[in-house]
């Protein structure tokens, strides 16, 4: 069954997609936002921000909560519910719900945003917030000159374990092989900096906890047992897009990611993707506030100009 006509359906309620449900719902469009889990997305898994703008320091989860409560007072249908499908009919988009229920919308913001790869390790989902972390722009500043690890070899752990550097009494890049995937130059940048020493052709085999916060990582290092202290575990080995029910259009890159245009248009028209789900190199509050603000703005104008 086929249900109502929407100007625009927004999938995922984290801070791009609640952002475009602002300036549609200014614009006066019809919308609908779908959230399939807890609307908020990333930003309510972190403890702190120092950030974002208007707010010195406000924990994710108030932050997600004020936005929220302004979608609300703004009458913004919001519909609780996965998404299984979206399909295409001639210029609708019919997005398919996982009880089959399909609903028809003129226009698609996908929000649905990326998830941090984990470890996998026994107690990282205990210890995030208590020493895990997953983003050193926001929870750097709470390891002020302690002792802290870097995992992983690519861009985001050398640039990120660079900027630690800048706070933490001594940073441990770990990497699990010799050869690095980042770039050669933040590779030389490393070499320069005396409070990062590098480990490679190291695996992290358990994170220990003293009074219920992270104190040391142990490794194995061919086949050598170490325990590091460590009061705080930065782990970057990649993210997971979570576009596995848009990958049939077409419209994700190797990665899983969607490129677009500088107005967050997707290669199919009528389809925007905003928000960390997006391919580009910087993903923080401000900057999905800002796709969904750019995608709200272009949709309206070309609705109203159509
Ligand atoms: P990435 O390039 O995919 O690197 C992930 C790193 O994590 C690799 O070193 C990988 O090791 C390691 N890894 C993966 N799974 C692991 C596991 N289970 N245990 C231990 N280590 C594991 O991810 P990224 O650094 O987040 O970068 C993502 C993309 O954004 C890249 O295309 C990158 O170039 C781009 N980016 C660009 C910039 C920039 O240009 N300034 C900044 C940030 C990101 P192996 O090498 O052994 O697989």
């Amino acid at each position: 069954m086929k249900e109502n006509n929407y100007d625009v359906v927004i999938i995922g309620a984290g801070v791009s997609g609640m952002t475009s449900a602002i300036y549609l719902k200014h614009s006066g469009l019809n919308c609908l936002l779908i959230e399939g889990e807890t609307p908020g997305g990333q930003v309510t898994k972190t403890i702190t921000i120092t950030n974002y703008p208007g707010f010195k320091s406000i924990t994710g989860a108030e932050l997600a909560t004020k936005m929220l409560t302004q979608v609300k007072e703004l009458e913004v249908e919001i519909l609780y519910q996965k998404v299984a499908n979206v399909k295409l009919d001639q210029n609708m988009k019919i997005i398919v719900l996982d009880d089959n229920r399909e609903i028809v919308a003129k226009n698609l913001i996908i929000a649905t945003g990326r998830t941090p790869r984990k470890l996998g390790l026994s107690k990282e989902e205990k210890l995030t917030g208590r020493g895990v972390s997953y983003c050193a722009t926001c929870d750097g500043a709470l390891f002020k000159g302690e002792e802290v690890v870097v995992i992983g070899g690519g861009d985001t752990a050398l640039e990120e374990a660079i900027y630690l550097s800048s706070l933490c009494k001594k940073v441990t890049l770990i990497h699990r092989r010799e050869e690095f995937r980042a770039k050669s130059y933040l590779q030389d940048e490393l070499k320069y900096i005396d409070n990062i020493e590098v480990i490679t052709n190291a695996n992290v085999t358990e994170l220990i906890e003293t009074d219920g916060k992270l104190s040391h990582i142990r490794i194995n290092k061919e086949n050598e047992i170490e325990n590091i202290p460590a009061t705080g575990c930065f782990i970057f080995i990649g993210y997971i897009p979570q576009t596995d029910h848009f990958s049939y259009l077409g419209i994700t890159n190797e990665e899983g990611f969607i490129p677009t245009n500088a107005n967050m248009e997707t290669n199919i028209k009528g389809i925007y993707a905003v928000g960390d789900v997006r391919e580009k190199e910087i993903c923080q509050i401000v900057t999905a506030a800002s796709d969904g603000a750019i995608a709200a703005i272009h949709l309206s104008k070309s609705l109203i100009e159509s």
